[in-house]
This record gives C-alpha cells, structure tokens and sequence, in this order.
C-alpha cells in the first residue's frame, strides 16, 4: 500500500513524529485545563455589615412552637398535621405557598411549599431553599414508660422548633428585599415509624426538581431541633463541604462561638462548635443524593448533658418548656444573616468536585479558595494522567504502525 508507505516516515523520522505528537496532545490538554480552571464569582461574606439589621424574634418563634404542640400530634395524615398547614398559610401572607399531595408505598403525606421570588426573577435566579419537617413523630421509642411508646410525642423540638424558624423567617423575609427567591419547605413524613422509610417529603421535593431547578438552588439548609435550651450546633455530616464554611462566620459574628469575638469584639457563647462532627440522616440527605448544596443544622443532643440521639429525643418530654426562645433566636439570626449577607448564593458548583474538608471551617475566606484551590489540584491531575494514557495509546499506535510496515518493506 504505497499510499500508507508515503504517510509514514522512516524509523527516526517516526519517533520525531510521536513525540510532536504526544506534545501537541500535551498542549491541546493543557489549554483545556485552563479553560476548566474555575473562576468562582465568589466575595467574602462581610457578616458585620449586617448584623445591626437583624430582626428574628424568638419570643414570635417560641410561641409558635406551643401553638403547634397545642394542635395535638402532627403525625401524616392527622388533623393536627392538617390544622398545622393551615397555620403555615395563614401566617405568610406575602408568599405564594402551595400543598404538595403525594402517595407513596399507601402513604399519603403533604409538603407545604412557600416561595417569595424578588421582581424580573427568571429560571436563573439563584433560589436558597429553608427546610423543616413539620410533621411530629408517631411513636416515642425512646421514652421510659414502656407502655406508652406506641404514642405520639408532643414534638415541641422534634421539630416545631424547625417550623417556628421557618414562620419567624417567613414573616421578615419579605421586607428583606432579597435579589434572590426563597423557598420556605415545610417537609411531611420525615419522622413516622414506618416500616417502609422515612424522609418521604424531602424526597419527594427532590425527585420533583428540574435539573434547572436543582442547578439554581445554591443553597438547601435544614433546622430541625433547634430549640433545646442547652443548644449546641455542631457540624454534621453528609453535608455540603463549601457550604459548611459559611457558617463559622455567621456564627461568630453574631456571638454563638465561644473561641470567636462577634462583632463587636466580644467572645462568643458556646453554641456553635464545628469541630464536633455528627453523622445525622435527615431532610438534607435526599438533596445531597440529588447533588443539591445542602446542611442540616441541627442539635440531635436533646436535654442538659444529652449525648447524641439521647436526652428527650423521641420521647413524650419533648414538651415546649424544654425549648428557649433564646435557642431560637440564636439559629434564627444564624439564618437570617445568612440570607442577608449572601453568604448562601455563592455559586458552590464551582467546588462540587472538591472532596474531603481540609479547610479549616472557621475561617471563611480561606477555606472556600483552600477548597477551589483543591478543585484545581485534581483537576490538574486528572488531566495529567488522561494525557498519560493518550500519549502511551499514540505512541502504540505510531510504534505498531513501523512495525507492520517494516513487515510490508
Ligand atoms: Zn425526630
């Protein structure tokens, strides 16, 4: 085949000729990793700048949370649960809020959906979605009366609490004059013993999503037991890595971490504390599995010196005098600064291939770059290793091709 014979060069000539090859294949790589190399739109959240604008009410929040425990069990599919969602639409009158009716594995159960979108708003607006499970648990396994374990908690923390925050947010937001849209979630079916699962609501928010929709929430945060009156939030995994660094500073600015100076130069209390990590499976969890940006604040440690899924959890004690306004507060202008400040509509995807913590979760600034930085790093070794093997394969191919035509010669 003379044509083939023309193409290709003699021996030295071939060797010259895969290693332009394979450099030009370097190149090529090379300027497409720069085309990847993330530029986040990211500005350092600038907490103190609003803290003077803070307007939660924990005393709104706490009474919130003894009026729901006073519409009975809020257990799927009860009238108390019903009563509940009638509260939620009275109380935001300024949001476009819609019942959300699903039935799956023979349960029926309802998400009440409330959405506030800022003027001239499109499918790209940036959407941060608030969450809290408004139903109340059917059974109190844990509680000590073993013959009342088959009945429902009151659920005064677990999780009016969560509710309370949202309505208290709910009933600000609208003045805040936010340039993004807020979703208010209020989740069914997170907590019932049933034997089929749980988190129904928040999976069935997540398998409703369009992927634009999924694309535009830069943010999905849960409160869920947020009003025990020893509070302590500690991060909690799965979580959203980039997400998480946001929160130290919003902490510390407001005063709820004790190794901190809040805005005005003064240390902190002790609620926050991120270097305690615990694995907790809530509402967060369907979004993380849908590649959703997403956090859980909550204290699964439910009484004075409670370890962990212990103390009045799940238990007929979770009555309204264990939870404090103050409790409440505290998460709820952890939130409120969060959407005042932005610090929630960066855009994380920029960071999603980002993997372990190694940022230190305390300092903002640092740990989101420390983190893009890590987006790059193995970036860059990804691209190292598939011009590795593209090189090899080229050569392979250069190298078989002289050997079959020294064959033909
Ligand atoms: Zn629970």
């Amino acid at each position: 085949m003379l044509t083939r014979d023309r193409v290709i060069s003699p021996p030295q000539k071939r060797a010259t000729a895969a290693i332009i090859l394979a450099a030009f294949l370097v190149l090529s790589c090379t300027s497409l990793a720069q085309a990847q190399t993330i530029s986040a739109p990211y500005s350092p959240v600038l907490p103190c700048d609003f803290v003077e604008s803070l307007e939660f009410n924990g005393t709104n929040a706490n009474a919130s949370v003894t009026e729901q425990v006073e519409l009975g069990p809020r257990t799927t599919g009860s009238t108390g649960s019903a009563a509940l969602r009638s509260v939620i639409h009275a109380q935001l009158p300024q949001w476009d809020v819609t019942n959300n009716t699903y039935t799956e594995d023979n349960i029926t159960f309802t998400n009440v959906v409330a959405t506030l979108s800022p003027e001239g708003s499109d499918e790209s607006t940036p959407r941060v979605v608030l969450v809290a499970h408004y139903d109340s648990r059917d059974v109190a396994e844990r509680d000590p009366d073993v013959n009342r374990t088959m009945d429902p908690i009151p659920g005064a923390n677990d999780a009016a609490s969560g509710v309370a925050v949202l309505l208290e947010l709910g009933r600000i937001i609208p003045f805040m004059n936010l340039g993004y849209e807020v979703e208010l979630l209020f989740t069914d079916a997170e907590d019932q013993n049933y034997s089929s699962g749980s988190l129904y609501g928040a999976k069935a928010w997540v398998n409703a999503q369009s992927d634009e929709e999924v694309n535009r929430t830069t943010a999905y945060v849960v409160v869920d037991m947020v009003g025990d009156e020893f509070l302590q939030l500690t991060h909690v995994y799965p979580g959203d890595v980039a997400l998480w660094t946001t929160i130290a500073p919003l902490a510390a600015a407001i005063g709820l971490m004790d190794t901190k100076e809040d805005c005005n130069g003064d240390l902190g209390r002790d609620i926050v504390n991120l270097s305690i990590s615990t694995g907790v499976i809530d509402d967060h969890v369907p979004a993380i599995n849908r590649g959703i940006h997403a956090i859980d604040l909550i204290d699964i440690r439910y009484g004075e010196g409670a370890q962990p899924f212990e103390g009045y959890w799940h238990t007929h004690e979770d009555t309204p005098d264990k939870v404090r306004a103050e409790s409440l507060r505290d998460v709820g202008l952890l939130v409120e600064l969060g959407l005042r400040s932005e610090a929630w509509i960066y855009d994380f995807r920029a960071l999603e291939n980002s993997e372990e913590d190694s940022t230190q979760p305390d300092d903002n600034v640092q740990g989101v770059n420390e983190a893009e930085m890590d987006v790059e790093r193995h970036t860059g070794l990804a691209i190292t290793a598939l011009i590795g093997v593209l090189g090899a394969m080229v050569l392979m191919v250069v190298l078989s091709l002289s050997v079959k035509l020294k064959r033909e010669q």
